[in-house]
């Protein structure tokens, strides 16, 4: 699909659970007195440390390294009723990581606020998240989180923290490519295409065109720091679409998943804090190129359009750019140099409705009869910033949205209001 999926943005609002003590006291902590000297009294009882967590991270992190799924299994209380799960999921992993040898990864194990004591010095259970960071090498230029259900314990003052349940991961990056089949891939100056062994044949093939189409997108856009592959992936209808949370595909030959950058120190503690380090992009993408978009014959179109998608996420602060922003920024760096030749005339005559869709919704944009119209007069906004402004103000305009907390303050810091662009671009095309 030519568009980021909306779902994602709800993301953010997923919130911590936290389960009781299990047997434990639940005595409350003893409070201070308005009496005597103000001492801040170290913390007693059973308490989930930083070394705790440290000593269990670090037993993740060797069984990743090993890629010996035993020895991630063997961290898992034997009891856990998702163990076999847990086998099928990293032994398939594993298996991908070590044939792709391109994707790092480590474990982060945190302390959530809440109940992580016991004051009275018995068993403390609680359930939290267990966070996986992987990073693609030349697509990443910081770590992408995934989260995962999961309960801890420990039980007493001296006792390790252990780790009783690793259970589902959070929707939003269920499952990944290499959670569905045995893949491989093929590196070009510009892509990694990852596929499934069977489609290496036809991967070998394409790899020149999907490669084009990303070199224009890096040629075009501004390049995020450390950043100089896009990752294509080549689906099957039993997976077009189903990526990553999975997507409403309807017609759509290819979609761009979007991945934020978030701290995933922070998430094991169960709070979503934006990595945001300086001059590094915000976020990334992975490209699912469905079985239906190698018949296109706009092909190298198509993987151009997505790999803008792409390298535009390096500004995406997840708070939900415009639909025309998304779209015409892609289209207009794929054909923004014919755009006016080729669909002026239907970009005349939608303009008008046009006007009133790009201020609204996904939807809108997406459900209309009209909708490559829509495309189209959204890729005009930007030929026409492009020649009135240059292609700085192009840029500028896309970041600004991409950006910002919500499209207002977007327009305010361009000092200019969506309408007036709207207004502006109807007049250069003669609508
Ligand atoms: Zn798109």
């Amino acid at each position: 699909m030519r568009e980021l999926d909306r779902r994602t943005l709800l993301w953010g609002s997923a919130g911590l659970v936290l389960a009781g003590c299990g047997g434990g006291s639940t005595k409350a902590e003893p409070k201070a007195t308005t009496k005597g000297p103000n001492i801040v009294k170290p913390q007693t009882g059973n308490v989930v440390t930083q070394a705790d967590t440290a000593a269990l991270r670090k037993q993740l992190n060797e069984a990743f390294a090993s890629k010996d799924v035993e020895q991630l299994v063997a961290l898992i209380d034997p009891g856990d009723f998702a163990l076999d799960d847990v086998r099928k999921r990293w032994t398939r992993r594993f298996d991908n990581f070590k044939r792709l040898g391109f994707v790092e990864g480590e474990w982060f194990v945190g302390v959530p606020t809440g109940r992580t004591r016991n004051a009275s010095g018995g068993l403390v259970e609680y359930d939290g998240d267990l966070v996986f960071a992987h990073q693609v090498r030349g697509c990443d230029a910081q770590q992408v989180v995934e989260s995962y259900r999961a309960s801890f314990r420990k039980k007493a003052e001296d006792a390790p923290l252990e780790l009783l349940h690793l259970g589902d991961a959070e929707a939003q990056f269920d499952p990944s490519i290499w959670d569905v089949a045995t893949i491989d891939a093929i590196e070009t100056k510009h892509a990694w295409i990852v596929f499934r062994k069977q489609d290496a044949a036809k991967a070998k093939d394409f790899a020149g065109r999907i490669e084009q189409g990303a070199k224009r997108a890096f040629d075009l856009m501004p390049r995020p720091k450390g950043v100089d592959k896009v990752f294509y992936a080549m689906t099957w209808p039993a997976v077009d679409g189903k990526l990553y949370g999975g997507v409403a595909i309807g017609e759509a030959d290819a979609h761009a998943y979007y991945h934020p950058f978030l701290d995933p120190a922070e998430l094991s503690k169960g709070q979503k804090t934006p990595a945001d380090a300086k001059g590094l992009p915000r976020a990334t993408g992975r490209v699912g190129l469905h079985e239906g978009s190698f018949t296109r014959p706009d092909f190298v179109d198509t993987a151009c359009h997505e790999g803008i998608h792409v390298l535009a996420d390096q500004w995406n602060s997840g708070s939900g750019q415009p639909t025309w922003v998304a779209e015409g920024l892609a289209e207009w760096g794929t054909n923004g140099q014919s755009l006016m030749a080729t669909d002026g005339g239907r970009i005349r005559s939608a303009f008008g409705q046009f006007e009133s869709v790009a201020l609204k919704g996904y939807d809108e944009f997406h459900d209309s009869p009209l909708e490559y119209e829509f495309y189209q007069c959204s890729a005009a906004i930007f030929a026409y910033l492009e020649d009135e402004k240059g292609r700085d103000a192009v840029f500028e305009t896309a970041e600004a949205f991409y950006g910002a907390d919500d499209r207002k303050a977007a327009a305010r810091k361009l000092g200019r209001s969506e309408k007036d662009l709207l207004a502006a671009t109807r007049k250069w095309v003669g609508a």
